[in-house]
């Protein structure tokens, strides 16, 4: 029989690795401390209001199709993916507006009425894109050691890669428009960087935007998690809530897990909850000082009537959006003027919510908790009156007269309730400094036996890279 595993975490990570190990054969014990799977990829239900607590946006399709030909099944028996006929709608602080299609002409058309030529400009991106992708796609599968990086093999990749520039240098040489180089660089915050730090090879996420275009998982993008788990479940795969791992130790050749109700034992141990807390909590080891991504204050509202004027993903622009991403990123102070998405589902979905009433996520960009030089609770109802003015001025509705139901969530309940390292959703900050090939490998250095999938280590954050991950570590094992 095939050695025991345990998972520690059921975010997307660990469902995807239990997934993949459980066909291989391994016995697979999932841990979860709380009483759902999911992690950030959750889901709160309230009066008929479904709301997706974390990713919205499922991009990359290959990476799902992947995993599911992995396990040998057939994506479409688990999940329903709906390409978005418009991607989504960018509002800037003077009133204008940009809208991004999955038809790339209707783009263009939109994109020449901010800037004469610039869609050229687009034409040129894409294809310098198209060739960052080609290099970095393989990538994505494997895990790098720092020898790796040393090799002449890795220098010629990083060539290919632009790793000398940043997203914002890399997208700013084909748009003269300051709304353009905007539009075409804030997709690095769906990792959770700012553009004028993360390395320029991450602009492939504007590039997939465009050229693969954007999905909606039909029900809610907290599908995903429930096909890994139900697909992990099929192969044998045990999932246990209420389960917070204290400790990790090795007695032998053998892992002891210990809970709040007792030990538990396993031949190879994969960690899904966040490396840094995993480090500091489970193994009594001390941190690396590193850089860390951003974090969100979240709001969920429940509206009884539908909302005009907002398409399925918009995001709002601040006047200088570059002062909003040092505040964010370095001087830790909650802006006067913050970058926001608003994402209302029910615009595609009318399963998230009851007839003929709307549900809407807010996420506000905010910084994580590492020397916070701001206290959340002077700033919330300031945001919350910022976002639902500006969405107003959009709709001519005031959310407050519709409200039905309200959930917050801030930076620090990411940390309380899914143990993420100083409330950074997107785990390690990807900069130029450190990028996907500098994050903590899959595997522990000095335990054998211990792996890592997540957010927090190779290839990094959002949902393609965690599911690539959970296939480094099927790998690996
Ligand atoms: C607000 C938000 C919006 C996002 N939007 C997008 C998007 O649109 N598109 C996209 O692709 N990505 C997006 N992402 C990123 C993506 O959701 C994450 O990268 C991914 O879901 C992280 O998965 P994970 O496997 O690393 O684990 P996590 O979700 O961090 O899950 C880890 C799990 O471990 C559990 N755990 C922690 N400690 C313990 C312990 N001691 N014992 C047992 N269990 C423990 C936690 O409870 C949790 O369930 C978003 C993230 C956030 C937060």
């Amino acid at each position: 029989m095939r050695d025991e595993i345990a998972v520690i975490g059921s975010g997307v990570g660990g469902l995807a690795a239990a997934a993949r190990l459980a066909k291989n054969g391994y016995r697979v014990s999932v841990y979860e401390k709380l009483d759902r799977c999911g992690g950030v990829a959750n889901i709160i239900e309230d009066k008929g209001f479904k709301f997706d607590t974390g990713p919205s946006l499922v991009m990359m399709p290959d990476f799902l199709e992947e995993i599911f030909q992995y396990c040998g099944e057939n994506l479409n028996d688990y999940l329903s993916l709906k390409i978005l006929d418009q991607s989504y709608k960018i509002f800037y602080a003077d009133g204008t507006q940009l809208n991004i299609y999955r038809d790339s002409e209707r783009t263009k058309e939109e994109i020449e009425k901010i800037e004469r030529g610039g869609s050229r400009g687009f034409d040129r991106f894409l294809q310098e894109a198209q060739g960052i992708d080609s290099v970095l796609r393989p990538l994505f599968y494997r895990c790098f050691s720092a020898g790796n990086m040393l090799s002449p093999k890795f220098w010629n990749i990083a060539a290919g890669l632009k790793m000398n520039k940043s997203y914002w240098q890399v997208v700013s040489k084909f748009f003269k428009s300051v709304k353009l180089r905007y539009a075409f660089t804030f997709q690095s915050l769906f990792v959770g960087a700012s553009p004028f730090s993360a390395p320029g090879f991450y602009s492939i996420i504007t590039y997939l935007d465009h050229r693969q275009k954007i999905f909606h998982s039909l029900g809610g993008t907290y599908q995903v998690p429930l096909a890994f788990r139900k697909m992990a479940e099929k192969f044998g795969a045990k999932l246990f809530y209420n389960q917070a791992i204290k400790n990790i130790r090795k007695q032998g050749s053998e892992f002891i897990l210990d809970t709040e109700r007792g030990a538990v034992k396993a031949d190879k141990v994969v960690v899904n909850a966040d490396y840094n807390y995993t480090q500091k909590y489970l193994l009594g080891r001390k941190l690396t000082p590193r850089k860390y991504s951003c974090s969100a204050m979240m709001i969920y509202l429940g509206l009884n009537r539908k909302i005009k004027g907002l398409g399925h993903h918009n995001f709002f622009f601040p006047a200088d959006w570059r002062k909003n991403l040092r505040e964010v990123f370095n001087t830790k102070l909650f802006s006067q003027d913050p970058f926001f998405y608003v994402y209302v589902p029910t615009v595609t979905d009318p399963s998230l919510s009851p007839a003929g009433k709307e549900t809407v996520c807010i996420l506000i960009l905010a910084p994580n908790l590492e020397n916070l030089r701001d206290n959340i609770e002077e700033h919330r109802e300031r945001l919350r009156n910022a976002v639902f003015s500006r969405i107003k001025d959009i709709s001519g509705q005031d959310l407050k007269d519709s409200l039905e139901v309200e959930h917050r969530f801030y930076p620090h309940d990411f940390r309380k309730c899914y143990n993420l390292y100083n409330g950074a959703t997107f785990g390690f900050s990807h900069n130029l400094v450190q990028d996907i090939f500098s994050l903590p490998k899959n595997y522990d250095h000095y335990l054998k036996g211990l792996y890592y999938v997540g957010g927090s280590t190779q290839p990094g954050s959002g949902l393609p890279s965690v599911i690539a991950g959970s296939r480094i570590v099927a790998d690996l094992l």
